[in-house]
């Protein structure tokens, strides 16, 4: 990780409240659960720069998880594969949703990664467009897709289009921000009246966590290869089902549509022992409905509500 300063919260990110307990000391920091809300979160966290610098730098990103040297690279429109696979699910949903008399249907992804899902979105007739951070992730969408995408801020960002986009998605993005309100607000601002959203974070209420967690306390903290694998550094905030839909409607959306999915594992780097194990805990954790993978679709009112 980096030698920069990280960054104390002393608080819930979402509630405000400073009320918590602590949970166990992972990384250099330490994980959090609030007692009002329920959500969990890591204080110290990285700032927004320290994360934007991690991920522009592969050797940076590979030093600290070996298992991210094929995640950028990973995935092909005309090969199967789960997240392709996945992502015709979203697309599909999002497709049946938001259907109207309209010519041309906008897409705008946050964070798009390599590309891929945009180029899939592209290929069901969206107009699309998106911003990463990275400059490596614009170069690779631009030689890979043909995407000529923006690389940037999000945050400090105007949407390009007056009445906003129909669809705007985040998949893996919404976990890193300190200040989750904040960027759910700019989602909004990007949408036009009635558009959708599709947002997908880890499940922290998964059997992988589960499992971790247990094993971890069991040998009174000797055991946590599982813990340092499920609570990154460069993951502040983790959700439920519960804490993600209370936050998504106290930003004033209303959520249409959730459901779980599992981490495709060929997406990453590991040893055949570690796959397989790995592949076993995936496997119980869909069989007893507690997948790693948190998926929410949902609608900007044509009017803005609310919820204190
Ligand atoms: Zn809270």
């Amino acid at each position: 990780m980096t030698n920069s300063q990280h960054l104390l919260l002393h608080q819930c990110p979402v509630c405000g409240s400073n009320q918590r307990r602590l949970l166990f000391p992972v990384h250099q920091s330490f994980v959090y659960s609030c007692q009002p809300c329920g959500l969990r979160y890591l204080d110290p966290c990285m700032s927004q720069k320290d994360m934007s610098d991690f991920y522009e730098s592969p050797e940076q990103l590979f030093k600290s998880h070996a298992f991210y040297q094929t995640y950028y690279d990973y995935g092909d429109l005309t090969k199967p594969s789960k997240t392709m696979r996945d992502y015709q699910v979203f697309l599909s949903c999002l497709d049946e949703m938001s259907s109207s008399q309209k010519k041309t249907r906008t897409f705008f992804e946050v964070g798009y990664g390599n590309g891929l899902f945009l180029a899939a979105a592209q290929k069901k007739g969206w107009q699309v467009a998106g911003i990463d951070s990275s400059h490596r992730n614009r170069s690779v969408a631009r030689h890979r897709f043909g995407l000529e995408l923006q690389q940037g801020d999000f945050m400090s960002c105007q949407s390009s289009l007056t009445n906003g986009y129909d669809v705007v998605v985040a998949m893996d993005v919404l976990e890193h921000f300190y200040q989750p309100m904040a960027f759910l607000e700019k989602i909004y601002s990007y949408l036009s009246a009635e558009g959708f959203f599709l947002i997908a974070v880890p499940n922290d209420l998964s059997f992988l966590r589960l499992l971790s967690e247990s094993l971890f306390r069991m040998s009174f903290g000797l055991i946590r290869g599982g813990i340092e694998k499920t609570y990154l550094m460069e993951h502040t905030v983790y959700y439920t089902r519960q804490t993600l839909s209370a936050l998504l409607q106290k930003c004033g959306f209303i959520i249409k549509k959730q459901f779980f999915s599992s981490t495709d594992l060929e997406r990453y780097h590991f040893t055949a022992i570690e796959k397989l194990a790995a592949s076993g805990i995936l496997n119980i954790g869909k069989l007893i409905h507690l997948e790693n993978r948190l998926i929410m679709i949902g609608q900007k009112p044509s009017e803005k509500i609310i919820v204190l």
